[in-house]
Formats: structure tokens, sequence, C-alpha cells
């Protein structure tokens, strides 16, 4: 069975005579216990819910591959997941090797909490696998391909080989991909985590995060750091979740389509100094990027010259929402420097490409570039 219709049917529920064919969200605190509670699946909320158990069928699915199942865990956001695997992988006196370009916010947990804590960082960029150099005497590896904001590409097979003849364990943040579009698993890695906030869920409504894994042990640990830091999804979220992910075949294939000829249309313009989309051949990233993902993914950045002109090309387009997150309906872009953080030119913009009609948003970007460049030429 292919991806599109596997994950279609699994948002379905056997079918019983008279019973809905969706799950709908179960509200619940805690569930009938009486007498001796070992083996009851549902006890408390905050350990597991009938709704995560469904959305976590669905996801896992996503994340297999022939020859292993996966098996999810989901989170209340992309950073309780993120949390998750630190918490439960690492000790004080631990390596943990961290590309030097990983979303700013897992990079600042573990400066400012997991290093202070005896946990010992080294950094090194996405490219070109830099990391590899550094998993001598590692316990954790994480890996950020397509990376944010700046596109850079590494070999998640390569690198989870040499990570594992170090002894170390390998974990994907596959934000930008989604399973869809790139499986982690299945190329070595131990975990592969997610923000399902983004492209997963793709409505721009609700925070969520995943991390699947093939080791049941893995799987335990985890699960057990769910319940006991509390990073328990909304069962309302998880519902939603469950209703977007049926549609996420169709959204990703546009949005990619659409990503791929957007990229394509700004490599021609002379007003950008820089396109970076994995997608395109002149990407360093490029052949890496073909062999490990089914998708390009939606989300790319490119630069104009100044601060001023990419300030002038967000308020001119009409169609580009201007906006931080990626991965939904409508196509959003945003200055990406305003945020500080990360080492990037000031006039860098993430675009992330939605599923409107391609037509009209490469008119609009074409007027907004062309007022851009005037802009700059005053
Ligand atoms: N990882 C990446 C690559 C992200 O871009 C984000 C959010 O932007 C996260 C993790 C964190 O996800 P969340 O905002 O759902 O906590």
């Amino acid at each position: 069975m292919r991806d599109a219709t596997r994950i279609i049917r699994s948002t379905l529920t056997p079918a019983v005579a008279g019973e809905p064919l969706h799950h709908g969200p179960v509200f619940a605190a805690p569930f009938h216990t009486p007498g001796d509670p070992t083996g009851v699946p549902y006890s408390y909320a905050r350990s597991h819910n009938p709704t995560w158990t469904a959305l976590e069928k669905s996801i896992a699915q996503m994340e297999s591959a022939p020859g292993y199942r996966a098996k999810a865990l989901i989170f209340a956001s992309g950073m309780a997941a993120v949390t998750a695997v630190f918490g439960a992988v690492l000790r004080p006196g631990d390596v943990c090797v961290l590309p030097s370009n990983a979303y700013f916010a897992a990079r600042v947990l573990l400066q400012k909490y997991f290093a202070e804590m005896g946990i010992v960082l080294r950094m090194a960029p996405t490219a070109g696998n830099a990391q590899a150099e550094h998993l001598e005497g590692a316990k954790l590896l994480w890996i950020e391909t397509p990376s944010n904001p700046t596109m850079d590409i590494c070999d998640i097979a390569a690198l989870s080989e040499a990570a594992h003849r170090a002894g170390c364990l390998v974990a994907v943040d596959n934000t930008t991909a989604t399973p869809l579009g790139q499986k982690p698993l299945a190329l070595g890695a131990d975990f592969s985590v997610a923000s399902d906030t983004k492209s997963m869920t793709g409505h721009g409504d609700l925070l969520l995060g995943h991390i699947a894994v093939r080791d049941l042990e893995l799987h335990a640990k985890i699960d057990s750091w769910r319940t006991l830091t509390g990073a328990a999804a909304g069962p309302m979220e998880a519902w939603l979740a469950l209703r977007s992910i049926a549609t996420l075949p169709l959204r990703l294939e546009r949005s990619c389509e659409n990503a791929q000829k957007i990229a394509e249309f700004l490599a021609t313009r002379p007003e950008v100094t820089e396109v970076l989309y994995p997608g395109l051949p002149t990407h360093p990233g490029h052949a890496i990027a073909r062999e490990q993902m089914t998708w390009f993914g939606p989300v790319m950045s490119f630069t104009l010259p100044t601060r001023k002109a990419a300030e002038t090309f967000l308020n001119k387009s009409f169609l580009l929402t201007e906006a931080t997150s990626f991965g939904g309906m409508s196509t959003t872009a945003e200055r990406r420097a305003r945020w500080g953080g990360d080492a990037i030119p000031e006039g860098l913009i993430r675009l992330s490409a939605g599923c409107e009609a391609i037509e009209d948003l490469l008119e609009d970007i074409a007027q907004a570039l062309e007022a851009a460049n005037q802009i700059e030429a005053e």
C-alpha cells in the first residue's frame, strides 16, 4: 500500500456496525479503575489517553518502513518532545553532539539548562556531515536536516552508522520534512522527533510534537519521561491532529511542488542574493537530499541584499502572510533575523509554501521583489 492510502486508512476506526468512522476526542482525567489496575490501558490521562493512542498509531504507521514497525509517542509541543529525548538519554558527564545551526530553542535549552547540569556539548555545522568528527565518546548525536532556517543537509544514514560505531545514540529533528518526506528510523536513527505544530497538522491551530522509535526500551524510557514531567497533549489537540493528518499527503504534495517552483523562480531573479532550498540542483546538499527525502519540503530561505529590502518585500506582498512557524495551508514568510539568535544575514527571509495556486504566488512574489528593488534603488 502507498503512503497516502495507508495514512488515510490509519485514521479510521475498526469497522464495527453502528460505530462512527472516525475517532472523537476523549475528554477525561481519571478513567474507571476498580480494584487491581494492572493491565488497564487507561487509568489517568497524564499517562495515556485513547485519543493519543489513535494518533500515535497513525504516526507510527508513517514512521514505519519495510523491516520494522515504529512506535510513536505524542507530546504537548515539539519542544516537549525534544526535551524528552535530552532528559531521558543524557546524564551528567555525557557528551551531546549538536548542530551549531540547530533550531535555536533546542540549542538554547541545551546550553542554558542541560550544560549547567553537567552535559558536555560539542557543536559542529550540519553541512558537510561535520558532526561526524566529534562522535568519539559521545552519548547522543542530535541531527537536524533540512535545518531551520538555513536549509543545510547532512547524510542521516552515514552519520547514524558512524555514531553507532562510536556507541552513540542518534536523534533526528525531522520537523521540516515530516515522516512522509523523510524516514529517519529507516535511515538508521534511533529517535525521529518532530514538531507536529508545523506540516504534520498544517492548519496553524495547535501545538504538538512526537517521538518515534523502533526500540521498546527507548519507548518505555520516553513514555515514563512524558508521564513524570506531564508533557501531555490535550485530547482536543490530539483529535484535531488526527483529522489533519489524513490530508497530509495532499497538503505535502501541493506545498512541496509550490516550494520547488518558488525556489526555481527566486533563483532566476537578480534581486535575490541566494536561495537555500534542497530541491535546487545547485544546493550543496541536493544529492544527499534526493537520496534520503521523498519530498524536499515546503520551507526555503532566500536572501535579499539588505534588511530594508526584505522588510519592503514582505510589506508589499499580498499573499505571503508575515508570521513565524511554517508548514501551513497558506504561504507564510518572515525576516528571520528579527528574532536574533541565528548567524544569518539581515535580509534572509524564510518562506513556507502553502497550497494556493502557484500562478498567484509567483505573480505576487514578482511584484513584491520589484517593489523592494525600487526602494533599494531610491
Ligand atoms: N524543531 C524545529 C526544527 C522547529 O522549527 C520547531 C519550532 O519551530 C521546534 C522543533 C519546536 O516545536 P514547537 O514550537 O511545536 O514546540
